[in-house]
């Protein structure tokens, strides 16, 4: 396949600075969860993006020095030579596919508590530190203003010694000293650093003149800054302060990388913005520099890349996580595999792997995070090394991904779905209110399935145990789901709530099915924490009806937290006047009122509640796979040799772990299943650890 002229604009190479980009895709810094913990865990992860044909490929923020520790996240680190050779791993590994390393050098200043290194945070004037601990930065003086400086400056020349092509000075997200110090909130200095922007933009300016002289000659230095914070006047924003720095300094650095402050306002998930959403605040960068400019927006559509660059809004197409949803994404668009495009759902599970200090994943792509550890690559796997058709049961994400996995391995693949639609959960879960983009995880992989000879797909096809021996695969997974359980048990009450066997009580799956509660008030007792409690409030509330949330909780939707979520549903049921009661538990439900119990006081009360809906806990559906137990001593001569459970039908969990789950057992399918995870572990030599961390 050639590809459509009309994206042959995205692959004319691009100078930086010193160096040159072989085309216009750029994988902008983002974190992993893995950081400085697993250098060759991530050397592969960025490694493949430079094979799938990202011409520049950052590293995450890498911290210059234990002052900027934020501990227990994993970034990179750069605090001395001992780090080198871990960030040159990566930055050879980009390297052998031709494409540009880039590392984010930064300080934290007063956004990280140094938890682990128990050093007194830094910022430009005394404020507690951004993030959620007890603890104060304290005001730099001069000395401390140099001692930074030196320490970005040896940071530079260590990035060039570890073969980046490209360094960063960071000035966005609220993450960075050199941000902290342009916020007139967080800057009261009265020296030549505060005041007036010039003087508050001083440190910025110093950096990268800094980096520039220190590495300037082979490197490109590259300025990631916010174009707005979102606060209004009393932070930047694009048509003020932002923009006064980027016209001060526009000439400066050699490539300006543009994005939203906050992370969360820069990661929106799909349930609060569509793609290219960064677009109004970011657009005014090219009009006042001549240096070229990335930005990002969750592209994933050629079509709007071209229009962006041809429009004169952006040089580079940035991406982080359509990057981790396909990290083949360039090559696909240079071949003219547009539809095989993986794309984002933005759901920011890979956002939860920083916010939990555990390893990359994504819902879309299984092999994210993997690459290494299990040697899964996203476009290449094994072909089949036994003979026997492999029967899949049931069309939801696991099932999906177990099926086409085997099918590329070169099984012959038998899908059999009991309903008319596939897709399973996501399909239903697509409809609500905020999730369309969600049916992406179906879109996928039904396109590519349909399309391969190997692979029969059985609509309306509900198997009984029977069907499954008569069918006679040697291989079968039970993709069979799960059900929300309708009796309240879950993590609050292991025990079944009184009254919820009665006929105004819903489940999740009934509204999805769409059984509208009839009456109001409808009260959604969401004692599972994630985004469903709060996407059926809004369900409700267009449904007409009075909303109210009851949790155990702290706040609506909790674990969204991990998602950049949580302040954004808390802001839209406000918004919406659904009232949500924190820290109470549904006890029981007579019809007309639920019981609730205060988790603070103990104290008993009642809601009036016309409609309760239950959101708790699953139930896997596992009764093809129970049957087929009972049947064991005929699989012999059935020709099966394995049943295996995957997805919610072995374990209920997020989509991500479904679609994980079918993939690993396709890929397993004629190995040993590996239990164990590989590590990397410290080498010991001589009875001593080799490398100090
Ligand atoms: P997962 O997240 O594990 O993929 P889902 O609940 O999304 O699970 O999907 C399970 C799918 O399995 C649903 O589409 C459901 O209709 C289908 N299914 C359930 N039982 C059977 C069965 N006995 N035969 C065929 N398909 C089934
Ligand atoms: Fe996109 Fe979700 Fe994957 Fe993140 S986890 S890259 S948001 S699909």
């Amino acid at each position: 396949m050639t590809r459509d002229p009309r994206y042959d604009i995205l692959f004319e190479p691009v100078r930086i600075g010193p160096v040159i980009a072989r085309n216009r895709f750029y994988q902008v810094p983002h974190c992993t969860g893995i950081g400085w913990t697993q250098p060759e865990t991530l050397a592969r992860l960025r490694g493949i993006k430079a094979e799938g044909g990202w011409a520049v490929v950052a590293t995450e923020e890498t911290e210059i020095h234990p002052t900027g520790d934020c501990e227990p996240f994993h970034e990179g680190r750069l605090w001395d030579d001992r780090d080198i050779p871990a960030l040159a791993l990566m930055a050879d590994a980009v390297h052998e596919y031709g494409s540009l390393a880039a590392i984010e050098i930064m300080h934290h200043g007063a956004s990280c508590a140094n938890w682990g290194t128990r050093l007194a945070p830094i910022a430009p004037s005394h404020r507690p530190i951004i993030y959620g601990y007890p603890v104060q930065a304290r005001a730099m003086d001069k000395q401390d203003i140099r001692n930074l400086r030196q320490w970005h400056r040896d940071a530079a020349i260590r990035s060039k010694k570890a073969g980046f092509d490209i360094v960063y000075v960071y000035a966005t997200h609220d993450l960075s000293i050199a941000q902290q110090f342009l916020e007139r909130r967080k800057n009261d200095r009265i020296d030549e650093y505060g005041g007036s922007l010039e003087n508050r933009a001083r440190l910025l300016r110093e950096l990268i003149e800094d980096t520039k002289d220190a590495v300037g000659d082979r490197c490109a230095v590259a300025v990631r800054f916010a174009a707005d914070e979102l606060i209004g006047k009393a932070g930047l924003t694009h048509d003020g302060e932002a923009r006064d720095v980027v016209e001060m300094l526009a000439e400066l650095p050699d490539l300006w990388d543009i994005n939203l402050s906050t992370w969360s306002n820069d990661s929106q998930t799909s349930r609060f913005a569509k793609e290219g959403f960064q677009e109004e605040y970011t657009r005014f960068v090219k009009q006042v520099t001549s240096k070229p400019v990335v930005g990002v927006g969750r592209f994933t559509s050629p079509d709007t890349m071209v229009s962006q660059v041809r429009r004169g809004v952006l040089d580079f197409i940035g991406a982080a996580r359509p990057s981790i949803a396909d990290p083949f994404l360039p090559k696909k668009i240079e071949e003219g595999r547009i539809d095989e495009i993986r794309e984002c759902i933005g759901c920011n599970m890979c956002v939860s792997s920083d916010y939990t200090s555990t390893n990359l994943r994504c819902t879309q792509n299984p092999t994210m995070g993997e690459e290494w550890r299990r040697g899964w690559h996203p476009e290449i796997i094994a072909p089949k090394k036994s003979e026997g058709s492999v029967l899949v049961v049931g069309a939801g994400p696991a099932g999906l991904e177990a099926a086409l996995a085997a099918a590329r391995r070169g099984y012959e693949v038998h899908l059999a779905e009991a309903t008319s639609e596939l897709g399973g959960r996501v399909t239903r879960e697509s409809r609500l209110p905020g999730l369309s983009e969600w049916a992406r995880v179906r879109d996928w992989r039904v396109t590519q399935l349909e399309r391969m000879e190997n692979v029969s797909i059985y609509r309306d096809s509900e198997l009984e145990a029977e069907h499954v021996l008569e069918f006679g695969a040697r291989h079968v997974a039970i993709a069979t789901g799960s059900t929300w359980r309708k009796d309240g048990v879950g993590r609050d009450s292991g025990f079944p709530l009184p009254g919820l066997d009665g006929p105004s009580v819903f489940t999740p799956d009934d509204l999805m099915a769409g059984r509208d509660p009839e009456q109001g008030p409808v009260i959604i007792w969401d004692d599972d924490h994630y985004y469903l409690g709060g996407v059926l409030a809004e369900l409700c509330r267009y449904a007409g009806h009075e909303t109210i949330i009851v949790t155990p909780a702290a706040m609506v939707s909790a674990w969204t937290v991990n998602t950049l979520e949580a302040l954004p549903i808390a802001k839209r049921m406000a918004r919406m006047g659904v009232e949500v009661v924190p820290y109470t538990s549904v006890v029981g439900f007579d019809g007309t009122k639920v019981q609730l119990v205060s988790g603070l006081t103990g104290a008993a009360s009642e809601l009036p509640c016309a409609s309760l809906v239950s959101v708790t806990a699953r139930l896997p559906t596992d009764g093809l796979y129970m049957g087929l137990e009972l049947v064991r001593d005929r699989w012999e001569d059935s020709g099966i040799t394995s049943v295996t459970r995957i997805g919610d039908c072995w374990a209920p969990s997020a989509i991500q772990q479904a679609v994980y789950t079918g993939h690993k057992w396709a890929r397993e399918l004629d190995e040993a299943p590996t239990l164990l995870v590989p590590r990397e572990l410290p080498a010991i030599e001589a009875g001593r650890v080799k490398a100090t961390w």
